[in-house]
């Protein structure tokens, strides 16, 4: 048993051997493996430990075995000895190691900016003493505790889908080197019970002694998860790991986790690099979700990373949606039909209780009289079903996917348009706290009384946001209780809940919301769900806009008659100029199946991904000129590489909006026919992207499968 005294004794300069160090080395300083330091005595990789780094001192993870010290480093200078080992913890298992190298080498990152960005950011702060109180009292907790095991909670009898879901998971299989379970993609329309399969999937692998990782896409849905997974295993030990946590209950929980105090983890993507060492099951809920992706630093997807993480644990990985991605549909599908034959695809295709989906009513905005598109967004026939609903005491969601009063104030007089100064963007009007604020660079005024151009005093609000959708709601359906939910109404701690709470105790009759809404919440006395102008989506240039779009609508119509009872008169509405579409047509008999068929050949003829695999370089600076020009030095410099691995790099464009706080943005496409010659060329590549010079690039980036294009 080491003691506090051990943790806080430095190694002795006298070189004894030395030990590869992680640590923060971010990505423009070219250093991507560990550093030396010389320690006396061995010291167990992953271990966490404190070192010396120019003046400063911070957290590092032993990453090599000690090895023999030999004669005196090249640059000349001594390595400098340890500042502190924290003994008291466990060493970071060697399998979260494995995953963290992976993702390094994957995603193009330093191995050190990777681990030290995942672990949490409070333990960078702590000192062996301080550590170490911390650690007493998780001592004195731990023996305090141990949670009661009362009567064992009811559990509903599984349907035939589910019970034949779990008997092909495989999870009897769990650690068997060689044998190891598959991959699932658990195709499963909402309300099929998909989470009551993650329970009872669950209840086998703690049974069995091991560990299970649940992820959600957003900390907003935890809550309910947790209260869930707590009702039905009162008797283990469930933790969470998300942002939303403060940063000392993070580190408690991950501290915990590393101690290996926890049965169930769930989490947001963060919680993929959690240091669990006995996992058996990673179960990713609304796999699809783009916010499994981590947009910036080292752009991870926490999704693939949990399939790896699977493999190296011999865990079993179910990945479920009832929209499942591309990626996953391809990863299913047979090599017999082209796909990559990787994961096995179950599908659950009915609701518990015999609930049907909402009946889907394409509204033809096509046919609607000049003076009904005049009197607002929402046609008539759809006010007549919002106030039928009313009527009838039930509730009504309404999606708008643009949250604000109007997208854009406008002179008549003189065409001045509310343009962002700082950005290629126009500044959003707010008429709550009658501000134009730019939702890329924050840049907030107050709303100008006369155009700001020619003094003309009657400015036009162009366009419809939530906030304004809100205001024609109110005005057409007197007396209708309307709510509004988005990043807006949401700002202030507690207020999401606070807005749910209402929305669930039937205080609201009509919420309008953003895709916010569309997700995992459980109304159960929404009958009707309307979208009403989501056609934008159709004709977009990121070639994902439609996989989004199909998503977030059988998510919506999702939230509508998920109880039984109601199931049969619920509708979801959709306004469009394109009732024809193949989406909406999908959409019209819920079939995702036929969507991702659809998409999938689609995607194969255009040559786009999964068919290929991506990379995008983005490069910033203050003129889009420079922000080019490096972009085409980076690839000039990569011909040689890219051409051998058959990689084609395609001409830097300005990103989708160019400019943003004053800074100019442009990125370049790297496309390869597979993964393996993508990674070979990057690896080439990137590295010598550190010694291209040019002063006026401010920042540069890679991101691999990027998700926005
Ligand atoms: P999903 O996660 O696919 O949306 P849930 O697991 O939340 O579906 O199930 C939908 C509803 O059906 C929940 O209220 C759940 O308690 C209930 N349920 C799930 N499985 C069963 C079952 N086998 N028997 C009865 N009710 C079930
Ligand atoms: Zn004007
Ligand atoms: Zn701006």
């Amino acid at each position: 048993m080491s003691t506090l005294s051990d943790a806080l004794n430095p190694c002795e300069p006298v070189a004894a051997g030395v030990l590869g160090v992680l640590v923060e080395t971010p990505q423009h300083s070219g250093l991507s493996g560990p550093l030396d330091y010389v320690c006396d005595r061995p010291v167990a990789p992953g271990t966490l430990l404190r070192v010396p780094l120019g003046r400063r001192e911070v957290l590092g993870i032993a990453w090599t075995a000690l090895r023999p010290a030999e004669a005196p480093a090249a640059e000349g200078w001594a390595l400098r000895p340890l500042a502190a080992v924290f003994d008291r913890l466990p060493p970071l298992p060697p399998a979260w190691r494995a995953l963290v190298d992976f993702a390094a080498r994957y995603y193009q990152r330093g191995a050190g900016e990777l681990a030290l960005a995942v672990l949490p950011a409070e333990l960078r702060k702590l000192d062996a003493i301080q550590l170490d109180r911390r650690l007493r009292r998780l001592d004195r907790a731990a023996a305090a505790a141990p949670p009661a095991a009362g009567p064992a909670p009811e559990r509903p009898a599984l349907t035939p889908e589910q019970a034949a879901v779990l008997a092909a998971l495989g999870l009897e299989r769990i650690g068997q080197a060689g044998a190891e379970p598959p991959v699932t993609l658990l195709d499963g329309v909402t309300g099929s019970g998909k989470t009551e399969v993650y329970l009872r999937a669950a209840e086998t692998v703690l049974a069995g002694g091991r560990q299970v990782l649940m992820l959600v896409p957003e900390i907003n849905l935890t809550p309910q998860l947790e209260a869930r997974v707590a009702a039905r295993f009162p008797a283990r030990r469930i933790l969470s790991l998300h942002s939303g946590l403060s940063p000392a209950l993070r580190l408690r929980h991950w501290l915990q986790v590393l101690r290996g105090e926890v049965d169930l983890l769930l989490g947001t993507r963060m919680a993929i690099f959690a240091p669990l060492d006995r996992l058996g099951l990673l179960v990713i809920d609304e796999e699809h979700d783009p916010s499994y992706k981590q947009q910036d630093g080292a752009r991870y997807s926490a999704r693939d990373l949990a399939v790896l993480r699977g493999r190296l644990e011999r865990a079993a990985v179910l990945l479920a949606s009832a929209t499942p991605s591309l990626e996953s549909w391809h990863n299913a599908r047979p090599q017999a039909e082209g796909g990559a034959g990787r994961y096995q695809r179950l599908a659950m295709p009915s609701r518990i209780g015999g609930g049907v989906l909402p009946r889907v009513r394409l509204l033809d905005l096509g046919q609607l009289r000049r003076e009904d598109h005049a009197a607002g967004l929402i046609a008539p026939a759809l006010v007549e079903a919002l106030q039928q609903r009313l009527a009838r005491g039930e509730q009504s969601l309404v999606l708008l996917n643009r949250r604000g009063y109007a997208p854009v104030l406008h002179c008549a007089a003189c065409g001045w348009k509310s343009g962002c100064p700082h950005c290629s963007a126009w500044r959003v009007f707010h008429k709550s706290d009658r501000s134009l604020r730019c939702h890329h660079c924050g840049a907030t005024e107050r709303v100008p009384r006369h155009c700001p151009e020619c003094g003309n005093a009657d400015l036009d609000a162009l366009g419809r946001g939530t906030e304004r959708l809100a205001d024609e709601l109110a005005e057409r359906l007197p007396g209708a209780r309307i709510g509004r939910i988005d990043a807006d109404s949401t700002r202030a701690a507690g207020s999401l809940e606070a807005q749910l709470a209402q929305v669930h105790a039937g205080d609201i009759d009509v919420l309008v919301g953003t895709q916010m809404v569309a997700k995992g919440h459980d109304f159960r006395r929404i009958t009707l769900v309307a979208a009403v102008q989501p056609d934008a989506a159709l004709f977009s240039s990121d070639f994902r806009a439609p996989e989004r779009l199909f998503s977030l609508l059988m998510q919506a119509a999702g939230r509508a008659g998920r109880e039984a009872s109601q199931s049969g008169q619920s509708e979801m509405w959709v306004q469009t100029w394109h009732p024809a579409h193949p989406l909406y047509q999908a959409l019209l008999r819920h079939d995702a199946a036929a969507f991702a068929e659809a998409q999938w050949r689609e995607r194969f003829e255009a040559g786009l991904p999964p068919a290929t695999h991506l990379a995008l370089l983005r490069a910033e600076a203050r003129t889009q000129e420079a922000a080019q020009a490096w972009l085409a030095a980076a690839a000039t410099l990569g011909a040689a590489a890219a051409a051998e691995a058959g990689v084609v790099c395609f001409p830097p464009v300005p990103t989708p909006v160019q400019r943003v706080a004053q800074v100019e943005r442009a990125q370049m496409l790297i496309e390869a026919p597979r993964r393996a010659p993508l990674q070979q060329m990057l690896a080439a590549w990137l590295p010598q992207l550190h010694g291209l010079r040019e002063p006026r690039v401010l920042r540069w980036a890679i991101d691999v499968d990027p998700l926005a294009i």
